[in-house]
């Protein structure tokens, strides 16, 4: 069934109907205007279920300063970068510790009500890139093996299948990881860089191509921090398609 359809229902009938999906406290005024234009009707209406004070938190980057990463301010890391193999990346919000604590309830707690509030939030830049170019389609980046059977789902899978139904671009599953990498948080940046080198694979007889080169592929991860995942995955990409063009878009920039 479609997840819209499944959304609809769930308003109606759901215990949380009347109540912030993020708080949970029952829902007293109707939350603010959105201070970001988004046409699709279901993201929109997702937002506005939020408290006025849950949407405040909202850090939403409505321009890019960096037209590279998407970083709000001027950035000297896509400056320095002398191999990169994405177009360029957008994000929907900073990663402040509002967004850090939504994104920890839902990817280590599995608090699944989250879920249509991100991926709303998401919409925001996906929908800015689908509306401006033509994507043959968006695939996520792959989780380790190891990562998958902890938390049970990928989150960048989830969140880009619900902007694949909203805008009606094939979901494509290109990647996979083909070797451990260590947990990212205890290497410093040098190590990161190099540590993606070689941790991903575009795996066509997954990909329901058909034989058919992409030529533009919209790729969706939750966080940028050095940008070093996002590249490495369109390296690996244009390695096997080498006319593709790769885009990134992320839930937050940290
Ligand atoms: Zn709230
Ligand atoms: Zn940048």
């Amino acid at each position: 069934m479609k997840i819209e359809w499944l959304e609809r229902i769930y308003r109606l009938f759901g215990p949380d109907n009347g109540c912030c999906p993020v708080c949970e406290r029952q829902l007293r005024n109707g939350s603010a205007a959105l201070p970001v234009s988004i046409r699709h009707e279901t993201p929109r209406t997702i937002l506005s279920s939020l408290c006025g004070e849950c949407a405040g938190r909202i850090p939403w980057i409505d321009e890019a300063a960096c037209l590279v990463c998407g970083r709000p301010e001027r950035c000297g890391d896509c400056l320095r970068r002398t191999n990169r193999h994405f177009r360029c990346c957008r994000e929907a919000v900073r990663y402040d510790p509002a967004m850090r604590h939504w994104l920890a309830q839902y990817k280590y707690r599995g608090l699944e009500r989250l879920e249509p509030v991100l991926a709303a939030m998401l919409a925001m830049p996906a929908e800015r890139m689908i509306g401006r170019l033509a994507f043959d389609a968006v695939t996520a980046v792959p989780l380790a093996e190891e990562r998958l059977l902890e938390r049970g789902f990928n989150q960048a899978e989830r969140l880009a299948a619900r902007i694949c139904d909203w805008y009606r671009v094939p979901y494509v599953p290109l990647l996979r990881r083909i070797r451990h990498t260590s947990k990212m948080s205890f290497i410093g940046r040098g190590g990161r860089l190099e540590n993606m080198k070689g941790s991903f694979a575009v795996d066509v007889s997954l990909s329901g191509l058909e034989g058919r080169e992409p030529k533009r592929v919209l790729l969706v991860d939750d966080i940028y921090t050095t940008g070093s995942t996002m590249n490495e995955c369109a390296y690996v990409i244009r390695r096997s398609f080498p006319a593709c063009e790769v885009y990134g878009v992320l839930l937050a920039r940290s």
